[in-house]
């Protein structure tokens, strides 16, 4: 699953920095993950980064982006894929 980030979010900053896959920027509102490139963190850490430093616990699953371990290692290697071809074009 994709996660995603509630409005409970204070726009402290912590978390964007953090994401390997670069899923999370500022929205309109509040902080916002791109379920296109969250893998939950698969291919890079064991735990959510973003859960991890959030100070107010604002960051559940995305109920619309159920996802199994097999897809977001898809995903992971999609991204990885084309972060290699943009580098590559460069
Ligand atoms: S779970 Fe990992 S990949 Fe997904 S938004 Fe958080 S830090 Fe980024
Ligand atoms: S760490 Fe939590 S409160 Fe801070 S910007 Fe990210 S989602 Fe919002």
């Amino acid at each position: 699953m994709a996660l995603m980030i509630t409005d409970e979010c204070i726009n402290c900053d912590v978390c964007e920095p953090e994401c390997p896959n670069l899923a999370i920027s500022l929205g309109v509102e509040f902080y916002e993950i791109d379920p296109e490139r969250c893998t939950e963190c698969v291919g890079h850490f064991d735990e959510p980064q973003c859960v991890q430093v959030c100070p107010v616990s604002c960051i559940p699953v995305n109920p619309q982006r159920v996802e199994d371990k097999e897809s977001l290692w898809a995903k992971y290697r999609r991204l990885q894929a084309a972060t290699a071809a943009s580098s590559s074009a460069g």
